[in-house]
């Protein structure tokens, strides 16, 4: 048995790994002090006291005593090509962030543009212990490649507008896409990804119904993030967004609902047990959306967090949002009982239920997608609970490692991934969409 390899090209490959003596961090906020983690071909396959047998010649080990052991987190909601927009537009309301500045930014970009802002949001996932995120974008060949190069475990749905002039030919392309690449890699899934109800009338969000379910997808959509976006659809409908979707099937199958804010009482009749909403409080208070129904009505929702895009959240930390949640919820129901601490990080490790690849299980035969926190640090020490440390204090310089399927994308502070190389490429990119300037959008918020 080899001891702890110190080059930086040694995280990459996927060996076996024994984390030795690590105090593991389970998912309901427990703790497995002194414990051995056994890795073998991505799998966790033993989890005992330290010490417990002796690892054979094949195995690396990585000494843990000083360190804490987690699955990795999952993002649920993520635009994650928009790193390159990240603070372009500040000071915004949601029109003038939609219409005047991010959407017709986007009208110019092009794959190059979003292959690089894939590739700079996942260097800053893997940064911050993000192990799996659903992604909501188009030029999903992009995005498929970015995700393969970096080797995290993604969800993908290419965003489909309805209301866009070229709505069936898109759609088309979505479909033969998936079918092309669905079983590319075990470690990328699909779904169907209707950009939002209001930006899909109901011949388009049936048709995207159809096409889920058919090809047996979970369906990705932005719902009544806003009370703007529920009074249209009641004057158009005279129904609530979530009435609308349920009316064209939306619900018949797993959905991931991003933000999902403005939720009223009437709405949960339409949740299924695998509805999942996707909550990115820093958006919220940094759009300034609103109260909304959310807060009111969360114990009978199930719930994990997203980041949404770095365009309106400006980082792809979920465990930050997690964090600006709780502290919301408290301050809203001016309670400080509110949102355990407990409580906010199953509802973190929860979300990994939103996915299919079996993650987020601390236990024997699930897959090696973790996080070795190192919170010996100034501004996370002393550790009197270490989920209270990585929820309220932690930030991506205690991650010392991020592993997915085994392997290493983080290895002792340092990204796999060419960060110098990124971010001289994402200047360039900047200056260029500066110079490009705003295009003429195809859609528009509201
Ligand atoms: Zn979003």
């Amino acid at each position: 048995m080899r001891d702890h390899a110190d080059s930086f090209s040694d995280g990459n490959d996927r060996k076996n790994w024994l984390l030795r003596n690590a105090c593991v961090i389970r998912e309901d906020g427990s703790l497995l002090r002194n414990t051995d983690l056994w890795i073998e071909n991505g799998v966790i396959t033993k989890i005992a006291p330290a010490g417990t047998g002796n690892a054979p010649d094949d195995f690396e080990q990585i000494d843990c005593s000083r360190f804490h052991v987690s699955c990795g987190l999952p993002n649920l909601h993520v635009h994650t090509a928009m790193n390159i927009f990240k603070g372009i537009a500040e000071d915004a309301d949601s029109d003038e962030w939609f219409n005047q500045l991010i959407f017709p930014y986007e009208s110019r970009l092009t794959r190059e543009d979003v292959l690089l802002g894939t590739k700079l949001g996942i260097a800053e996932m893997i940064n911050n212990g993000v192990t799996v995120f659903a992604d909501h974008y188009f030029f999903e060949d992009a995005v498929l490649d970015a995700v393969k190069e970096c080797g995290i475990r993604a969800d993908l749905a290419p965003t489909l507008f309805g209301m866009a002039p070229d709505f069936d030919d898109r759609l088309s392309a979505v479909r033969s896409f998936v079918r092309e690449h669905r079983n590319d890699s075990p470690l990328v899934s699909f779904r169907a990804g209707p950009h939002a109800d209001y930006t899909c009338p109901p011949d388009a969000i049936g048709k995207i119904a159809d096409f889920a379910r058919s090809e047996g997808l979970g369906i990705h959509l932005h719902v009544s993030e806003e009370a703007a976006q529920v009074k249209l659809a009641r004057e158009r409908y005279s129904m609530t967004p979530f009435a609308y979707l349920d009316r064209y099937g939306i619900f018949d199958q797993p959905v991931l609902v991003a933000h999902g804010l403005w939720v009223e009482e009437e709405d949960l009749q339409y949740l299924k047990e695998d509805t999942i909403f996707a909550i990115c409080a820093k958006t919220y208070e940094k759009l300034a959306m609103g109260r909304g129904g959310f807060f009111t009505c969360r114990d009978r929702i199930r719930y994990g967090f997203g980041t949404d895009g770095a365009a309106s959240s400006n980082t792809l930390n979920v465990a930050e949002q997690a964090r600006m949640f709780a502290l919301l919820g408290k301050f809203l129901a001016d309670d400080a009982h509110e949102l355990r601490t407990m409580q906010v990080w199953q509802h973190l490790m929860g979300g990994h239920g939103a996915f299919g690849f079996g993650t987020g299980k601390m236990c024997e035969g699930a897959p090696a997608d973790l996080v070795i926190w190192d919170l010996n640090a100034p501004d996370t020490f002393p550790v009197y609970h270490p989920v209270t440390s990585i929820l309220y204090s932690a930030n991506s310089s205690h991650v010392r490692f991020t592993m997915v399927d085994g392997r290493f994308l983080k290895y002792d502070g340092k990204l796999l991934l060419d960060v110098d190389q990124l971010m001289a490429e994402a200047e360039e990119t900047r200056q260029a969409l500066i110079a490009r300037g705003p295009g003429k959008a195809e859609v528009s918020y509201l």
